[in-house]
């Protein structure tokens, strides 16, 4: 063989006795195969099979395979986001004339996908209350056919009886799907309640570390799977391998970061209950959190997130008491090393549970760095949103 062919033919090397711990990252468009044969009838290899990069490579299947056994599903596929997983969720389940029932609490961008996606596809959305448990069934018709979960509600926290829903739903034949990355499948397991699809964004607490965006959704039987894949392979959507052996490297620790910004969280969220004004802290652990019972029945404890609501009257300093922090940053998303605070505002979008339209609601997401730093920072953007009068108990 001449040069140039010997740079591109890469020789064979031995794996023998080369046992990692970490899972090699395998990039591939081209799959290629050993004859004609094998090449005419790869269409038979089926979704568990390689046939194109796109379709999946070994590091793409091991995270897949980790979430089956984490979620105790059939199968799984990786998006890259996880708004698209919700998107080919919704895309996999709903055709014209169909309408999908969505909770007020849900992350917002669901709500856009409905409204400015679905319905000019003849696709309807109906926005119900997170609490409404059982009484779903007065919803439900014929075109209902899916439900959507996200439980606690972004922001605000509701906790939702998930199998009340679930167990409607399945009677008037709609299919349940849910987001569950505020708990991963370490703190509640939806597909043991009902959901026939889970998806999480794998941005969160599984990377932890806010440098990459990836979603899954798994599932319960082989047909959904296929409805999923169906949507992907329309849609050309592949992940990237890098991306995915970043969340293999990232979930080895998502239990212990989770674990220590859970307890952190709980901590911070029972000292702030005594200094806020009664009720503005939001948090699943708290017994005044909506669905507070549900949670204690069907999670396996809070996470590292939670919302403390803004007092109207402290609004002008608002902007000051931000400023103000030190180890705190400013940003959206959650779940990586660094504390992260997000003045949120639900303006307009609780309509049907408790309204919190003429404030601001700050949603904390607790990092790894020293609990002592992160509570100092706390304390200084409590001292200048509330004047001293206020202060209902100082730490
Ligand atoms: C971040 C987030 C998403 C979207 O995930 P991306 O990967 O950022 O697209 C969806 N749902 C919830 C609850 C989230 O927190």
């Amino acid at each position: 063989m001449k040069d140039n062919t010997l740079c591109v033919h890469h020789p064979e090397v031995s794996h023998e006795g080369f046992a990692s711990l970490t899972v090699p990252t395998y990039r591939a468009s081209t799959i290629v195969f050993e004859n004609a044969e094998a090449y005419a009838t790869r269409g038979q290899r089926g979704p568990d099979g390689y046939s194109y990069g796109m379709h999946g490579t070994p590091t793409t299947k091991t995270l897949e395979a980790h979430l089956n056994l984490l979620h105790r599903g059939v199968a799984s596929v990786l998006v890259p986001s996880g708004q698209c997983a919700i998107a080919v969720t919704m895309l996999a389940t709903l055709s014209p004339g169909g309408t999908v029932l969505v909770p007020e609490t849900a992350y917002p961008p669901v709500l856009g996908f409905c409204r400015d996606f679905l319905a000019p596809l003849g696709i309807s959305h109906r926005v119900y209350d997170p609490m409404i448990g059982a009484d779903i069934k007065a919803l439900m018709d014929d075109t209902v056919r899916l439900v959507w979960l996200e439980s606690p509600g972004s922001t605000t926290m509701e906790v939702q009886d998930f199998g009340a829903i679930a167990n409607v739903a399945h009677d008037r034949g709609a299919l349940v799907g849910c987001d569950n990355t505020y708990a991963s499948p370490l703190l509640f397991k939806p597909l043991e309640h009902g959901a026939d699809f889970v998806m999480e964004a794998l941005t969160k607490y599984f990377a932890g570390q806010s440098d990459l965006l990836l979603g899954s959704v798994t599932v319960k039987n082989t047909d959904l799977r296929l409805r999923l894949r169906n949507q992907m392979r329309m849609l050309g959507l592949g992940v990237s391998p890098d991306d995915v052996m970043l969340v293999l490297r990232g979930m080895e620790t998502m239990g212990v970061r989770l674990a220590r910004a859970a307890e952190v969280a709980d901590r911070f969220a029972r000292k702030l209950d005594k200094i806020f004004p009664e009720g503005s802290v939001l948090h699943p652990a708290l017994p005044a959190c909506p669905g507070h019972d549900v949670f204690i029945r069907d999670f396996a404890g809070a996470g590292g997130l939670f919302s403390v609501v803004v007092p109207e009257y402290a609004l002008p300093r608002l902007d000051a008491a931000l400023d103000g922090l030190c180890v705190f940053r400013i940003g959206a998303s959650w779940g990586g090393t660094s504390s992260l605070i997000a003045p949120m505002s639900v303006k307009g979008q609780r309509n049907l549970g408790a309204n919190f339209d003429d404030t601001i609601i700050l949603r904390l997401s607790i990092g790894m760095e020293d609990p002592d730093d992160l509570w100092a920072d706390i304390e200084r953007l409590a001292k200048t949103l509330l004047p001293r009068a206020e202060l209902r108990k100082t730490s």
